[in-house]
């Protein structure tokens, strides 16, 4: 597996493999089973599988948040190793944003709502890294997870606009037993957080915004919206915070188109 720390090095370790099909996965590290699952869709379905680890500051608001998000590269690279990455593309921030950097993508109806009410400027961020992970490794498919419905939704506007040529496949949820969606951030709920967390899965099981509701205000979690989302496929969206921890996870309504 080779590790690339530069945009030169990654594009030279894929000069030669640019006849086969390549599979991009976009992560910010902190592997758990929700990543190995898009690595080994990519695996299954690609000749060469590129995997980007890089927690990007420009989706970040609050400094304090970026700081503290969990980072393991050893662990990381490890998983990336188990699960047939060929490359890996770690580059440091100012490699991807160097000094004087000013260029930015917004997509500006989708990334305006729910998310993006509560994170301005998020999805400014994940649009921008993904457009520079997609010139940079020019995947013919980059995978992501249903978790992140809006996130997938954002990406597809921002491919169909700029007429990218790349696919954008998409993983269904991992969670754990517990029914709880596996995140990176589930690693800062304490005990008692994680067990009132689990109001989440179950209120979103309920498939109504209404009950759903209900349910995660009666187990005391700050509800910063549930709503069923016009996506495809529409879905049940939720975001709490228990304590600091913030939380987001959808499920499906219908089948995708
Ligand atoms: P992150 O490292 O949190 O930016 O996530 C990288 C990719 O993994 C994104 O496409 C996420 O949607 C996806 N992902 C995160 N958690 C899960 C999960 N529990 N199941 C499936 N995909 C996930």
């Amino acid at each position: 597996m080779i590790v690339a720390r530069t945009i030169a090095d990654v594009r030279a370790a894929l000069t030669d493999r640019r006849d086969g099909r390549i599979g991009l996965v976009p992560t910010m590290g902190a592997l758990h089973d929700g990543h190995r699952a898009l690595l080994a869709a990519a695996r299954a379905s690609c000749d060469t599988v590129v995997m980007s680890l890089f927690v990007n500051p420009a989706q970040f608001g609050d400094p304090a948040d970026l700081n503290g998000y969990p980072r393991d590269e050893a662990h990381d690279l490890d998983v990336a190793g188990e699960a047939g990455v060929d490359i890996v593309f770690a580059p440091s921030a100012s490699e991807l944003y160097p000094s004087g950097y000013q260029t930015w993508v917004e997509v500006t109806e989708l990334a305006a709502m729910l998310e993006g009410e509560h994170r301005p400027g998020h999805f400014r961020g994940v649009a921008t890294v993904c457009l520079k992970l997609f010139t940079i490794v020019a995947p013919d498919v980059a995978f992501f997870g249903r978790k992140d419905a809006q996130q997938v939704e954002v990406l597809r506007r921002m491919v169909s606009d700029l007429h990218l040529e790349l696919d954008i496949a998409v993983v269904p949820t991992v969670r754990d037993a517990d029914g709880l969606a596996l995140s990176s951030r589930n690693a800062h709920l304490r005990p008692e957080e994680r067990a009132r967390a689990l109001a989440l899965p179950r209120a979103l099981a309920t498939r109504d915004p209404d009950t759903a509701r209900a349910i995660l205000e009666a187990a005391g979690l700050d509800v910063d919206y549930v709503a069923v989302v016009p996506f495809d496929p529409p879905a049940l969206a939720a975001a709490v915070r228990v304590g600091t921890t913030r939380l987001i996870d959808n499920v499906p309504l219908e089948e995708e188109s």
